[in-house]
C-alpha cells in the first residue's frame, strides 16, 4: 500500500469511528500483516529475522528502519527485559493530524505480529516510546515478552 493511501485510511477512519477504534483496528491489521511477513520461513537467527522484516517494511515504504538487539534491565524483577529496539525514520503515519501521542499503531502491530510469529510466543509487548508525532525525531519501539497492549 502506498503511504499516502495508508494516511487516507487512517484519516477516514478517524472521522467515522474515532481515533481510539482506528488505532485498535489498524494495530490488529498490522499484526496479521507482520505475521505474514515471516510466516513459514526458517528464521532462526534474530538478525536474519530483522533483515527480512526490514526489507519487507522498506519495500512497502513504511519508513527507513534500524534496529538494536538489547538486554535492557527491566524496572522490576517481575517484568521482562526489552529484547529489541526498532527505530523507524520517516514513518508515513506521522503525517496524521497529531494529538501529541504516538500515532504508529499500524507499525506497532506489524512488529508485534512478526516478532510473535518469529518467537512463537503469544505474549509480545511492543511500546512506541518515541514518535515524531509526539516527542521524537524518529519513532522508536521497544519489544519484549509480556502481555500484549492492544
Ligand atoms: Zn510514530
Amino acid at each position: 500500500m502506498k503511504s499516502e493511501s495508508l494516511v487516507e485510511v487512517y484519516t477516514s477512519m478517524f472521522q467515522i469511528v474515532g481515533e481510539f477504534t482506528t488505532h485498535r483496528v489498524m494495530f490488529a491489521a498490522g499484526e496479521k500483516i507482520g505475521m505474514g511477513m515471516v510466516k513459514n520461513r526458517e528464521l532462526n537467527d534474530p538478525k536474519i529475522f530483522m533483515e527480512v522484516l526490514k526489507d519487507h517494511m522498506e519495500r512497502e515504504r513504511l519508513g527507513e528502519i534500524s534496529y538494536e538487539m538489547v538486554q535492557k534491565k527491566s524496572a522490576s524483577a517481575s517484568e521482562y527485559p526489552v529484547e529489541l529496539i526498532v527505530r523507524i525514520f520517516n514513518s508515513p503515519l506521522t503525517q496524521l493530524p497529531g494529538s501529541g501521542k504516538p500515532q504508529c499503531s499500524f507499525l506497532r502491530g506489524i512488529l508485534r505480529g512478526a516478532y510473535s510469529e518469529f518467537k512463537q510466543w503469544k505474549d509480545v509487548s511492543v511500546t512506541e516510546v518515541k514518535c515524531i508525532a509526539a516527542n521524537g525525531d524518529h519513532c522508536e519501539f521497544e519489544i519484549k515478552q509480556g502481555p500484549g497492549n492492544y
